[in-house]
């Protein structure tokens, strides 16, 4: 079998893996991009992502620019407040409320969330329809010999692709960032999200609503209406045994929680959708580069599910990385671009690592003196204006 040669591979056809092959190849690069995994389009078939993604506006401007968004646009709910709420009392009802207005900072909204199988539909058929992408699902990466020209990968299949710059994004347990002998640091919290969808008498009117008691936030985010109804998304987070317990409760069972959890601010919710479950963790890798590599995604970092910030980081990884991959044309996958890439994401990612910890922690408070101290802590970053203020600049990842 002969080697296909490309000047950009991704390992990886996850949403950021997809929506990285055409950033390169909208930059005019040859891409190959492989997945062992072909992705599931249908909501309704066995394997759909039921997870949402909501784009924040430093995203959207990347997926405007690679043609993405056209396809998108028209799926979006649009999150105009973020609101918290602490329902760390002795009843699980809501304490303190603080609602933060995209208004106060911006013309636009916060963002635009999508259901993920929705993603994977539209950008695997803006991946399938680009002459520069040569997209190759079902085939995974198995060996990876990299050398100062050119690496060199083995593929599942048994043949062989030769590239001057790879890009891992292939997960949490990136197979090509093993293969470079590239340390990871995790954190553990004992921790699991359930990700399903629901319906609900009351309309969302585009507010995304963190609650936080014990175990971790309850996040409702809007999505479009669903067969006439208002539906919203759900990642709900606990201790592990406890998420495993909720995701095996009968349907009726599980409603009732459910709706005690929720404390009824968008009325009596419906599941609409299988639940999922996630492990949660917190990881980094020791680098982001190796020879002729770049990690982005969740191979380079992985944080909770919170204030949406996980494939954003994602996408800020690959602007980052194709405005070099740009800056260095003759020199793609060169030591100097590649520390280029590095020196400009290493603070951002640290920053919203720990952030990121720091909120998840105070969210799985038990104990109620803790609970309380979130509580207050809660009220006063909402009460001085340019905190709060600044706070949602950086949650945009318009500020750092
Ligand atoms: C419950 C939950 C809710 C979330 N909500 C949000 C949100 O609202 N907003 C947000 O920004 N982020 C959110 N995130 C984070 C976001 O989902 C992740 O950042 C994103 O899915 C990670 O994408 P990825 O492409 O890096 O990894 P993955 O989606 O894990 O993709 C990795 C891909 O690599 C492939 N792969 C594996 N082995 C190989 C191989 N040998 N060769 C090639 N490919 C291989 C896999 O098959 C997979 O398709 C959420 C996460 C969770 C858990």
């Amino acid at each position: 079998m002969q080697t296909q040669h490309t000047e950009v591979f991704v390992s990886g056809g996850g949403i950021a893996g997809m929506i990285t092959a055409l950033a390169f190849a909208e930059a005019g690069f040859s891409v190959v991009c492989v997945d062992p995994a072909t992705p599931v389009t249908d909501r309704a078939a066995k394997g759909a992502d039921m997870r949402s993604t909501a784009f924040l506006q430093p995203s959207r401007a990347l997926l405007e620019e690679i043609g993405l968004w056209a396809r998108l646009e028209a799926h979006a709910a649009p999150l105009q407040v973020m609101r918290i709420i602490d329902a760390g009392g002795e009843t699980p009802t809501p304490r303190v409320e603080s609602e933060f207005d995209a208004t106060d900072i911006s013309e636009q909204p916060f963002g635009w969330n999508f259901p993920n199988w929705l993603l994977r539909r539209e950008a695997l058929a803006a991946l399938e329809a680009h002459p520069q992408i040569t997209p190759r699902f079902g085939v995974g990466v198995q060996d990876v010999l990299t050398r100062s020209e050119a690496v060199r990968l083995r593929l599942s299949d048994g043949s062989t692709v030769s590239t001057k710059l790879l890009i891992a994004a292939d997960g949490r347990n990136s197979p090509v960032r093993r293969a470079l002998r590239i340390d990871v640091q995790t954190i553990r919290y004992g921790q699991k999200a359930l990700a399903f969808t629901v319906s609900h008498p009351i309309p969302h009117n585009n507010i995304s609503t963190e609650i936080h008691r014990s175990g971790g936030p309850f996040t409702l985010v809007p999505l479009p209406d669903r067969d006439g109804l208002p539906a919203s998304a759900i990642v709900w987070m606990e201790r592990g045994e406890e998420a495993l317990r909720l995701r095996d409760l009968d349907k009726a069972a599980f409603e009732k929680e459910l709706n005690a959890r929720s404390c009824g601010i968008l009325g009596p919710l419906e599941l609409t959708s299988p639940r999922d479950i996630w492990p949660i963790i917190s990881q980094y890798a020791r680098s982001l580069t190796g020879e002729r590599t770049a990690l982005i995604a969740e191979a380079a970092h992985v944080i909770p599910p919170i204030g949406a910030q996980g494939l954003n980081m994602s996408l800020a990884d690959l602007r980052a990385l194709r405005d070099q991959a740009v800056a260095h044309r003759g020199a793609l996958g060169s030591r100097e671009m590649l520390d280029a890439y590095a020196r400009g994401r290493l603070a951002d990612i640290r920053l919203r690592i720990t952030g990121i910890d720091a909120l998840n922690r105070a969210s799985m408070a038990g104990a109620r003196p803790l609970r309380d101290l979130r509580a207050l802590g809660l009220n006063a970053i909402h009460g001085v204006k340019p905190l709060r203020k600044s706070l949602m600049q950086i949650g945009l990842g318009a500020k750092g």
